[in-house]
């Protein structure tokens, strides 16, 4: 970034998270040379990204007439975000005090002062509450068909999807690829999913679908074998599925904003109509967490760039805003992450001391020769929750400078290994030395417990 990144003190606008609306806001005030400051989130209310990274491909985001997978989209919203000044932090927001202002936002790690703040913290996955949810959740029940549908024990097994939108919709027809029959159990007698998705599903000989029917519980003993449903006339019935996964529907993240702002019975910040002002002057809000709905990338992307100029607007007419300088009116061209191909490491290309390596070759090498810890991560091409973690790994990594070596294993391409670890979902990360397991971690976790995990191991 060649932007004199400044040090404003007090901020002019900070963004509540990285998900479309979040970053195109911090597009906007990056270009109207606010030097935003972006609270990406990590994992309170989703993950870096946001939704988008929990899916394939987004055939409907303009601009992408073969469509575009959401990480990747949200890769390059956040390179064209970055190029233009905007800071990040990898870190949760836990609470605002909107009473005096300046603002003052309260991250899991510090406290930040500024004169505006756009909410975009989007929207979390509903969970149901059936009997035993807890037990099989990672061990057949997964909110993420995306995230979690390549995993071995869901390939050619029956799997169930619950819900009637898009999401499930998309899941299902999405989890055919896999399964070899996929349940959707619907609890009313429609779908409210678009009418070419209804089609899709429609069109797919191993969906079915069980219209009026509820899941009440989850069977089985190490994992899901089983689950129980039950119609409108009380019927019950026993399924046997090895995977259920939840499409229904999300609950906006404002719980961190304790009642200041007005907010509607759902939970969703109240704006006026078609505009980004809340009910506190000076905080604005964006996407989803205020939309309860339209709730497309698109239409958030939108709102972030309404709150974004309406931020800018309010600053001058305080006389509030610090417009930074740039050494170049125009920002260095961005390093997109998706122009990073990896290849898999085979005999020729290996390098026993290299910190970062890819495939089956690499790791087979490692966890028999190497003598130092070795930390495998199992991702899958689809999983954004992998794009927001394998960097995180890489830099934990650089800072132990050569002393833990860094494997990340496609379990698309590496099913047989995938199997022999054990893996039920992505991303999972497995510490190993000596070739003994010493730690597992499932889904996005902070740096600092993989950098004390490995550095209890080193000597
Ligand atoms: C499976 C799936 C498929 C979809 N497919 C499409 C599609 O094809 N096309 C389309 O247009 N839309 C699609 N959508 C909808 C789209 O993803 C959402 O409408 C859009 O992502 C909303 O954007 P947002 O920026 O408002 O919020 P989100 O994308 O939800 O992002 C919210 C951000 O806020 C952060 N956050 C939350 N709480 C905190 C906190 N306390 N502190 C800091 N940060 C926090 C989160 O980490 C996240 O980064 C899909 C959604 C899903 C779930």
């Amino acid at each position: 970034m060649d932007n004199l990144v400044e040090n404003l003190g007090t901020e002019n606008v900070v963004i509540i998270g990285s998900g479309p609306a979040g970053y195109t806001a911090a597009i906007y005030a990056a270009r109207a040379n606010l030097q935003p400051l972006l609270i990406t989130g990590f994992t309170s209310g989703g993950i870096p990204g946001g939704q988008l990274m929990t899916t394939t491909f987004v055939e409907n985001f303009p601009g992408f007439p073969d469509g575009v997978l959401g990480p990747d989209l949200m890769d390059l919203m956040k390179s064209q975000a970055v190029r233009w000044g905007t800071k990040l932090i990898e870190s949760d927001v836990t609470s605002i005090k909107c009473i005096d202002k300046p603002f003052e936002i309260t991250t899991l790690e510090e406290k930040i002062k500024s004169n505006s703040v756009i909410i975009a913290t989007g929207a979390s996955a509903n969970r149901l509450g059936i009997i035993n949810e807890e037990l099989f959740w990672s061990k057949g029940i997964s909110a993420c068909a995306i995230c979690d549908g390549a995993t071995p024990q869901f390939r050619e097994a029956d799997l169930a999807v619950i819900g009637g939108g898009d999401s499930a919709c998309e899941e299902a027809v999405y989890l055919t690829k896999y399964g070899s029959k996929v349940h959707l159990i619907v609890r009313s007698n429609k779908l409210r999913a678009s009418a070419a998705m209804i089609d899709r599903v429609n069109a797919n000989p191993k969906i079915q679908i069980h219209w009026n029917t509820s899941v009440t519980e989850a069977i089985g003993s190490e994992w899901l074998e089983n689950i129980k449903t039950i119609d409108l006339d009380s019927n019950q019935e026993v399924i046997k599925v090895k995977g259920l996964f939840y499409a229904i529907g999300h609950t906006p993240n404002t719980g961190f904003l304790n009642n200041q702002l007005e907010i509607d019975s759902r939970g969703y910040i109240k704006c006026e109509s078609g505009r980004p002002e809340t009910s506190i002057e000076g905080i604005f809000a964006a996407g989803d967490v205020a939309d309860a709905e339209w709730r497309q990338g698109v239409t958030a992307a939108g709102s972030g760039c309404m709150a974004a100029l309406a931020a800018e607007r309010w600053l001058s007419e305080k006389n509030l805003a610090k417009i930074i300088t740039r050494e170049q009116p125009e920002p260095k061209k961005s390093e997109s992450s998706t122009n990073n191909v990896d290849e898999d490491t085979n005999e020729e290309t290996f390098d026993f001391n290299s910190e970062w390596q890819k495939g089956s070759y690499a790791l087979r090498k490692l966890y028999h020769e190497s003598a130092k810890p070795i930390l495998v991560i199992f991702s899958s091409p689809s999983c954004g929750p992998c794009h927001v973690l394998k960097p995180q790994l890489k830099r934990v990594i650089s800072e132990l400078n050569g002393q833990v070596q860094g494997i990340e294993i496609d379990i698309d391409k590496d099913q047989e290994i995938a199997k022999q670890a054990g893996i039920n979902g992505t991303p999972t990360v497995q510490l190993f030395k000596d070739k003994l397991l010493k730690r597992q971690w499932k889904g996005v976790k902070q740096r600092s417990e993989f950098k004390e995990a490995i550095k209890s191991l080193i000597k």
